[in-house]
């Protein structure tokens, strides 16, 4: 029995949600058209991510859907807080489009990159009951993505508040460990790309990365939903 109530918890949230557009706040649907189109295909590319303590150089590109902002970050504080369905498939649908981004300027496009989620902290999968990349990894699955759950969050949840910046920076470097990797994936790397929903400073994207490139993964960019230029 209590395996179906979060799903019945997940319907009467939606009945009571969809009345009116995240966007616009025009009654009828959850996101309406007009909204639907106002943050499709403006995926780009927004900065360069700097890995200098590893290698000279080393550059990886962040791609973003949409800047983070109106109507995205309602989308995703919904879609984070009430587990809806219908958001997971849209956001899934931006995230594909920062993808597609970094995949362009590959020079081997045609091959599906792997992508490898940010997981939630531990509490906040415990508080919500779910982890929203999860949820929006399976859509990118069905749209052919080899997906890889090789990140495992290691963030005491609340200590970072706690810290000044150079704490701060030092304890998000080992936010994450790394699963062992798979001989088939050692001995044939293909590409991999790190995905999460909002992008502000770029810390956990570069602490997980970090962890991956010293695994031994071929992380060849970053994609996430939203993202805010703040440096
Ligand atoms: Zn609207």
């Amino acid at each position: 029995m209590w395996q179906f109530l979060p799903k019945l918890a997940t319907e009467l949230s939606d009945l009571v949600l969809a009345r009116e557009c995240i966007g616009c706040e025009e009654l009828g649907t959850l996101l309406c058209a007009p909204c639907r189109n106002k943050v499709s295909g403006r995926a780009h590319i927004m900065r360069d991510l700097r890995f200098d303590e590893l290698a000279e150089d080393l550059r990886i590109p962040l791609a973003i859907a949409y800047r983070y902002g109106p109507p995205v970050d309602a989308m995703i504080y919904r879609y984070k807080d009430n587990q809806i369905p219908e958001l997971a498939s849209v956001l899934s649908m931006l995230l594909a489009g920062s993808i597609q981004q970094l995949a362009s300027s590959e020079p081997d496009g045609s091959q599906k990159p792997l992508l490898i989620p940010i997981p939630s902290r531990d509490a906040s999968v415990r508080a919500r009951g779910f982890d929203p990349m999860v949820l929006i990894s399976r859509h990118l699955s069905r749209a052919g993505y080899p997906i890889a759950h090789w990140l495992i969050d290691q963030r005491t949840a609340g200590r970072s508040k706690t810290l000044g910046t150079a704490d701060r920076k030092n304890a998000s470097y080992d936010a994450f460990r790394v699963r062992a990797i798979p001989d088939r994936y050692v001995r044939n790397p293909i590409p991999a790309i790190v995905i999460d929903d909002v992008a502000t400073s770029g810390t956990t994207f570069t602490a997980a990365v970090s962890q991956l490139l010293l695994s031994g993964v071929h992380v060849s960019g970053c994609a996430a939903i939203a993202g805010a230029r703040k440096l």
